[in-house]
């Protein structure tokens, strides 16, 4: 038999391959070829690679993605063959035709989405989805390219799995992180695509490729032009959170959104995307980090910091420095404070004073706050820039003495030239006027210590309503379990459940959240447990370097795996009961519908399965 392949024109062209149509001389029919580019048919890597994208692209069978058939030998090459699909890629189109508009955006992304969903439910994770990646089929887009995907658990990936790759205009925060690296960091491409599709060009730009990968860590995220729905406008930016607990969790909640953002008649029934952000649960920022500090908890996931709180008590915070005693306090700290204290109104704090005139060191900040809150503030103020002091009797701090002594004499000498300045003219009069130099003296003294000892910044702490007590306890330790969790992104995967817990919990009425609340109580346990464990895990992994043919260190890696896995199942699961209750808007009896609550029994037990094996 002659060859079977015969080869047509070139398709497209990529960093490692090229793409031709051939024609199968066996069955009839045209389909498309992937074949290395010659410089990098030795090259071992580029090989492992293109097996890998043919041993997993070929279990994907999906209208939304290329269809992969499997390797081939084509003239004499290896070659990866796969449906021809004849319509343009996505990159082509956009730079054909320009911005999309929301009705044919929206049905991109439903396409991706979809393609998206069932290539995660399969275990693979694309991790290069750009436009130039997607083909544009007539019936709707087609992810192509899976040369860089991996299989999303790592006990069956090979090294390949952890090295750094990806396209830096759509590489999410979390990419540098191979570890880190899930579903959701396709999800944050997707946003970056839909950014790029309403605009014309990918949310972040810069000189160098390392200057756009700080930017999509670092830069404000930007939103879609006004004209979009503000439901895609959240939507997109949703996709686009820096940390991937802030994200939709799985492509499946995109494709509701979508739909609901599509049909919103049809979107009553809990559809809707329930975004991680109500208002009512952001206590404040951190002084260390900037990040959000939840309403009940007492530390910061993102830092570690324990924010400010305010009871009570018998301390005050006296802040000494940097400076010397009566020097100002450098305005540039003072506008930092202020900042601060401004963004955690919430915690009580007031700044018309401070907003007004800059203290002189050393001075009373706040005073009759609990021993804890004035250490946790002066912990803050320590991230700020700012050396202060907790402590019981604030007038007695030597550096305040000294102060009030120097503030005290500058009065004294001032009022004592006044009172005796008669007395060049006519010395008797200065003998009579004498006594009241003394009298000046103890003025002087009781005004600079009044103005030193006055507190700067006022305190008034709005109620806030109670949480069920066994909730309310379960955050109590929370500072505790995160302390021990060394990994900033484990710290958050746990916060990323606790604000759910909260928004949950203070979306219901009174009677639903306590009905609730032993349920959600251990699920914050069980996620606490599977944050800690995942972090000893991956510690104990970059101490042995991770060798996938070591059968310990697989038997490790799917540990890891089943708890990542099991903690994202419960994260999009409260973000689904989230969605019920906020679609129900009408405060929905959720602790006695026990259809409600099954999926979240269900998870937190798939969940306490991994803590028992
Ligand atoms: P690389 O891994 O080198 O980026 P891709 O798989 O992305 O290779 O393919 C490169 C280009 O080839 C694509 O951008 C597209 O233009 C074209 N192409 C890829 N797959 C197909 C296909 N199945 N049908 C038609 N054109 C394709
Ligand atoms: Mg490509």
């Amino acid at each position: 038999m002659g060859e079977r392949w015969e080869l047509g024109d070139e398709l497209g062209s990529g960093a490692i391959a090229r793409v031709v149509r051939v024609f199968d001389r066996l069955s009839a029919a045209h389909y498309a070829a992937k074949l290395l580019h010659p410089r990098h048919e030795r090259d071992a890597t580029a090989m492992l690679r293109f097996r890998r994208e043919a041993e997993l692209s070929s279990r994907l069978v999906h209208d939304n993605l290329v269809r992969v058939w499997g390797t081939d030998t084509i003239a004499g090459h290896t070659a990866l063959v796969m449906e021809l699909v004849e319509g343009p890629t996505l990159a082509h189109v956009l730079a054909r035709g320009g911005p999309f508009d929301e009705g044919r955006l929206l049905e991109v992304a439903a396409g991706l989405a979809a393609g998206l969903a069932y290539a995660h439910g399969c275990g693979v994770i694309h991790r290069d989805l750009k436009p130039a990646n997607v083909l544009m089929g007539e019936r709707g887009p087609k992810i192509a390219d899976f040369g860089m995907a991996r299989a999303s658990s790592f006990a069956e990936a090979d090294r390949g799995a952890l090295t750094v790759l990806g396209t830096p205009p759509y590489m999410a925060p979390e990419c540098l992180d191979p570890l880190a690296v899930d579903p959701r960091t396709d999800l944050y491409a997707l946003g970056c695509i839909l950014h790029e599709l309403a605009t014309g060009a990918p949310p972040f730009t810069g000189p160098t490729p390392f200057a756009v990968l700080e930017a999509h860590r670092t830069a404000a995220i930007p939103r879609l032009p006004e004209g979009f729905s503000e439901g895609t406008r959240r939507l997109v930016a949703s996709l686009m959170a820096k940390a991937a607990g802030d994200r939709p969790q799985s492509a499946g909640a995109v494709l509701h959104a979508i739909a609901a953002l599509r049909d919103p008649d049809a979107s009553s029934t809990g559809t809707a995307l329930a975004l991680p952000s109500a208002p009512e649960i952001a206590a404040g920022r951190c002084a260390g980090c900037g990040g959000e500090i939840l309403t009940d908890v007492r530390v910061c996931f993102r830092c570690g910091l324990v924010p400010v709180m305010l009871e009570p008590g018998r301390q005050s915070v006296v802040v000494l420095g940097p400076g010397r005693a009566s020097d100002k306090l450098d305005s540039e700290r003072r506008d930092r404070l202020v900042q601060w204290l401004t963004a955690n109104a919430r915690v009580g704090f007031g700044t018309a004073r401070l907003e007004q005139k800059i203290p002189r060191l050393p001075f009373v900040l706040v005073r009759r706050v609990s021993a804890a809150s004035a250490q946790s503030m002066v912990a803050s103020l320590a991230r700020l820039g700012i050396d202060a002091e907790a402590t019981d009797a604030p007038m007695q701090h030597p550096m305040m003495r000294a102060h009030v002594r120097r503030m005290a004499a500058r009065g004294f000498t001032l009022s004592a030239a006044i009172v005796l300045a008669p007395g060049l003219v006519y010395m008797p009069l200065a003998i009579m006027l004498a006594p009241l130099v003394g009298v000046a003296a103890l003025v002087s003294y009781a005004v600079s210590r009044g103005t030193a000892g006055r507190t700067t910044v006022g305190t008034s702490q709005a109620p806030h309503p109670s949480l069920p007590a066994g909730l309310g306890r379960r955050l109590g330790v929370l500072p505790g379990v995160v302390a021990r969790i060394e990994q900033r992104r484990h710290r958050e995967a746990l916060g990323a459940v606790v604000r759910r817990v909260l928004v949950l919990t203070r979306s219901c009425d009174p009677d639903s959240a306590a009905a609730t609340a032993p349920e959600l109580e251990h699920a914050i346990n069980l996620a606490g447990v599977a944050a800690g464990r995942m972090d000893d895990i991956e510690r104990s992994m970059a101490e042995r370097l991770f060798d996938p043919a070591h059968a310990e260190h697989r038997a490790l890696m799917h540990e890891r795996d089943t708890w990542a896995a099991r903690l994202l199942e419960l994260t999009a699961t409260l973000d689904a009961l989230t969605a019920r209750v906020i679609a129900a808007r009408s405060r929905v009896e959720l602790g006695r519908t026990d259809d409600a609550l099954a999926p979240l029994r269900a998870q937190v037990e798939a969940l306490e399965e991994v803590s028992r094996a």
